[in-house]
């Protein structure tokens, strides 16, 4: 058995067209490596912490996500096999490749500010959060206006 800490560079995450950065830079990895049945066993712990923008202010947003994973290899076993890691080629496991996709598969489908964040208005695009309100005055759309116009002629 053999424990080894690496310490990975990882392009950026891209969600929902917003790019989210490792904050710090380089992440910290744990990995194991042990010997199962003449199969190799990898396991990776990681915590990684991603900074952005929030998706419905885009003011700062920041988001921890931590796991760990397991994976087996055994250099005879058929691709398609349980056994075959996709992360193994040439006797090398792509540590980086794994830990990405570790992290993509912990990350929400919403990367927010706060739980509730309120947004931008749709209609003034102001913060919501900063400055609470609600276009309740409606100026009369100037179709409606010339349909008016139409009502009256009948
Ligand atoms: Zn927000
Ligand atoms: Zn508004």
């Amino acid at each position: 058995m053999r424990d080894e800490g690496l310490e990975l560079e990882l392009e950026p995450f891209v969600l929902g067209g917003q790019r989210y950065e490792l904050s710090p830079p380089l992440l910290p990895v744990a990995l194991r490596i042990s010997q199962a049945s003449g199969a190799a066993v990898f396991e990776l712990r990681l915590r990684a912490h991603l900074t952005g923008p929030c998706m419905r202010c885009l003011a700062f947003a920041e988001i921890e996500s931590g796991a760990s994973a397991r994976e087996f290899h055994d250099p005879d076993a058929p691709p398609a096999d349980g056994l075959h890691s996709d992360y193994v080629s040439d006797g090398h496991l792509d540590v980086a490749a794994w830990a990405r996709d570790v992290i993509a598969l912990e990350l929400p489908d919403q990367i927010l500010c706060r739980p509730d964040c309120a947004g931008l208005c749709p209609v003034c695009g102001k913060d919501l959060n900063v400055e609470p309100h609600e276009h309740t005055e409606r100026e009369p759309d100037p179709r409606w206006a010339a349909l008016g116009e139409l009502r009256d002629q009948l």
